[in-house]
C-alpha cells in the first residue's frame, strides 16, 4: 500500500515514542522505501534529534494553510527519508481544534495531499489522548505503540485500547494496531519476563518479536541530530531498529 499512515502513540510519557519514529523511520528508509516522519508533539523533540530546523514551514503551518504542506517536508540526512517538523507553535492547535466542528479531521486533511508521495508516513503522538493525538488516530491506517518495560507499563494500556476503539467506531473505522514493539528493555529479569508476558497476554502475535535494548547510543544520538545508525552502525541499538525495521517492513506482506 503507498502512502500508509502509522501512528506511533502511547498517551505514557517517555516511553519510546520519538525514538521509534526517528530510528524505525529512518532504518526502513535504509531499505529502500521512501518514509516521512511527521513530528506532531509540540516538544519538537523528534526534528531536533533529527537535525532539523523546526523554526518555520511546520506541521502547524501545514494544517493551518498557512504554507502549503509539501514546502514544510524536509530531508533528514538519510536518502528517501523526509521530515515534517513541529515546535511550540502547536500548542495552539490544540486550542484552536477544539473549537472547529471538524476539528479531528484536520491532520488528515492536510496529510491526504501528501501521502501518496510516500510509501510510509510515521507520526511521533505528544503523550496524551487530546486533541493531537486524536488527530493522528484519525489520520493513520495503524497504530504502533511502544511499551517501556517497566512495572507500570500495563497502566493505561486499557485506556489507549478504548480511545482506538472509540476512534474506530465513530471516525476511523478501518484503524487497525500495526504492532507493539517494547522498549528500553533491561537485562533480563524477573521483572522483564512478567512485563513482556503480559504484554504478550494483551496484544498476542502483535507483539514484535525485536525488542529495543536500553542502549546509551541510542540517548546520546540526538545530541548530535542524527539517528543511532549513523552515530554508531553496530551498537546493539542500531542492530534492534534495524530489525525492527526488517520486521515491519515484513508485516506489510
Ligand atoms: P514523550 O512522551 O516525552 O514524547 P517519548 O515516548 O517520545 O517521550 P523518547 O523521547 O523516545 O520517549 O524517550 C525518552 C527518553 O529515553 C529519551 O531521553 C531517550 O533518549 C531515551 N531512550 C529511548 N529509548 C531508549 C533506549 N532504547 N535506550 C536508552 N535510552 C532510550
Ligand atoms: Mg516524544
Amino acid at each position: 500500500m503507498r502512502g500508509k499512515i502509522i501512528a506511533i502513540t502511547n498517551q505514557k510519557g517517555g516511553v519510546g515514542k520519538t525514538t521509534t519514529s526517528i530510528n524505525l523511520g529512518i532504518c526502513v528508509a535504509m531499505q529502500n522505501y521512501k518514509v516521512l516522519i511527521v513530528d506532531f508533539d509540540p516538544q519538537g523533540n523528534c526534528s531536533s534529534g533529527l537535525g532539523i530546523d523546526k523554526s518555520k514551514g511546520t506541521v502547524y503551518d501545514a494544517m493551518s494553510g498557512t504554507i502549503p504542506p509539501a514546502e514544510c517536508i524536509k530531508e533528514s540526512s538519510v536518502k528517501n527519508c523526509y521530515v515534517m517538523p513541529a515546535n511550540i507553535d502547536l500548542t495552539g492547535a490544540t486550542v484552536e481544534l477544539v473549537n472547529e466542528k471538524d476539528g479531528y479531521f484536520y491532520l488528515k486533511k492536510m496529510l491526504n495531499q501528501v501521502k501518496n508521495d510516500f510509501d510510509f508516513v510515521f507520526i511521533d503522538c505528544p503523550p496524551s489522548l487530546g486533541i493531537l493525538t486524536l488527530n493522528s488516530l484519525v489520520a493513520s491506517d495503524t497504530v504502533l505503540i511502544p511499551i517501556q518495560t517497566e512495572f507500570f507499563a500495563l497502566e493505561g494500556l486499557t485506556q489507549l485500547v478504548n480511545t482506538i476503539n472509540l476512534v474506530k467506531k465513530d471516525l476511523n473505522q478501518s484503524l487497525a494496531i500495526e504492532g507493539v514493539v517494547l522498549t528500553m528493555l533491561d537485562k533480563r529479569t524477573h521483572l522483564t519476563d512478567e512485563v513482556t508476558k503480559n504484554v504478550v497476554g494483551y496484544f498476542g502475535k502483535k507483539v514484535y518479536k525485536t525488542m529495543i535494548p536500553r542502549n546509551v547510543r541510542i540517548a546520546e544520538a540526538p545530541s548530535f541530530g542524527v539517528p543511532v545508525i549513523m552515530h554508531d552502525k553496530s551498537c546493539v541499538g542500531s542492530m534492534a531498529y534495524e530489525q525492527l525495521a526488517k520486521e515491519f517492513v515484513d508485516g506489510q506482506k
